[in-house]
């Protein structure tokens, strides 16, 4: 038997976490690394927060799990908290970001279906988006890296360009049920929409009676600034998906709808038996006590400024190495002049500084939300000196 125990999909790195103190990992042997890839944009309020550490502990010893069949004073209290806090009036609860987009898609469709019009169920999306890695979701993606060796892919999606508002008005027809969008690219390289292209989006489904669903799993939950980046754009979706960041490390996620996009989500059509269990809203309803105040808000803005000046500056002392750097909030991105990865492994094996490589050539900078000047100067001394030693012969 060659094969490893956990299913060998991921080319796992030698770097093996054992515990966490605060914006910090310690591996195994004892090493202690600064954590800016946040389990990819996941630990909001970094590895110890005794907040989120208290409620997880105290419902566990209360009450874990019961099931969708019964009433949920814990979910009820997280989903008013949504509502109140953004355009949605109601709130289906995942454990995933994928299963977050799934029902954001069966919501999509429903809206049609119910309303009568079973044509209606194609979404466009957009070249070298991330959404997930069900079959749905990988079908909604044109990356082709995520399709090899699981045709069929599910019909209903068609692809678009990017930042391409002719092209998506072009794509529209009588099978259109709305659009997919990140309104910022994570995995496929920090790269934000226009404004242009948004609200062309959002003017388009108002004049076709499309869905506007937004992916924000990685860009939502005070990640960019703002409880979820849409906001900067000064326009509302219909749907969307969030995750990653909403449970702190806790598996959660969740779809968000305004009244009139889930009408036809209504009894026995869609269900999960974990979604929203007392545990899961206990961790998400912690997490919520600490980033939807404006004064922590404030807070990721001001150290997004710092570190982005700063960035801005060092890249200039490395051109050959550095383009550009890109994002919103405390999701960052430095495009490299080549491909990340070597770079990546070079910060976090020899200068122990933990960060994600994206497509687009980017190097994402997703450190907890709770990081401060300490960590900030200890980013720069690693990246400093990462950059110092790396091998130019890496860049092709
Ligand atoms: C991570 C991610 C997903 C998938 O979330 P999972 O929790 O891994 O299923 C979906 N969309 C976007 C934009 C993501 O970044």
């Amino acid at each position: 038997m060659t094969i490893t125990p956990l299913m060998p999909v991921y080319p796992r790195c030698a770097v093996r976490p054992v515990r966490g103190d605060h914006c910090h990992l310690i591996g195994e042997d004892g090493t202690r690394y600064l954590d800016f890839a946040a389990g990819i944009a996941v630990n909001l309020l970094g590895h110890s927060h005794p907040g989120l550490i208290g409620a997880i502990q105290q419902q566990a010893a209360t009450l874990m799990h019961v099931s969708n069949l019964y009433g949920s004073p814990q979910g009820e209290r997280l989903a008013q908290r949504l509502v109140d806090l953004t355009f949605a009036d109601t709130v289906f609860f995942t454990n995933s970001g994928a299963e977050a987009v799934e029902c954001a898609i069966k919501t999509a469709r429903a809206y049609h279906q119910h309303g009568g019009d079973p044509n209606r169920f194609e979404l466009i999306t957009f070249n070298n988006a991330f959404h997930g890695r069900t079959m749905a979701t990988i079908s909604a993606s044109d990356q082709a890296k995520m399709h090899s060796g699981f045709a069929p892919l599910l019909p209903g999606f068609r692809y678009v360009e990017f930042g391409d508002l002719q092209a998506a008005a072009a794509a529209i027809g009588p099978q259109t049920a709305g659009f997919l969008v990140e309104p910022m690219q994570g995995e496929g390289g920090i790269r934000l929409a226009s404004q242009p292209f948004l609200q062309g989006l959002r003017e388009l489904a108002d004049e076709h009676d499309l869905m506007l669903v937004l992916d924000e799993v990685q860009t939502g939950v005070a990640r960019t600034g703002t409880m979820y980046l849409h906001e900067q754009f000064g326009l509302q979706p219909d749907i969307l998906a969030t995750a990653k960041g909403i449970g702190g490390g806790f598996p959660l996620g969740a779809c968000l709808a305004t009244e009139k996009a889930a009408r036809g989500m209504t009894f026995g059509t869609h269900g999960s038996t974990y979604g929203g269990n007392p545990l899961a809203m206990a961790a998400g309803n912690a997490v919520l006590d600490v980033v939807s105040d404006p004064v922590f808000l404030e807070h990721v803005r001001t150290l997004s400024d710092r570190l982005k000046t700063r960035l801005n500056q060092f890249i200039g002392n490395y051109p050959d190495l550095f383009e550009e750097v890109r994002g919103r909030g405390l999701m960052l991105g430095l495009r490299l002049r080549t491909e990340p990865r070597a770079f990546m492994q070079h910060l976090r094996d020899h200068h122990q500084l933990l960060t994600v490589a994206a497509g687009d050539n980017t190097l994402r900078l997703l450190p907890p939300l709770v990081i401060g000047d300490a960590e900030i100067e200890e980013f720069f001394a690693k990246l400093s000196a990462g950059a110092a030693s790396f091998p130019m012969s890496q860049v092709a």
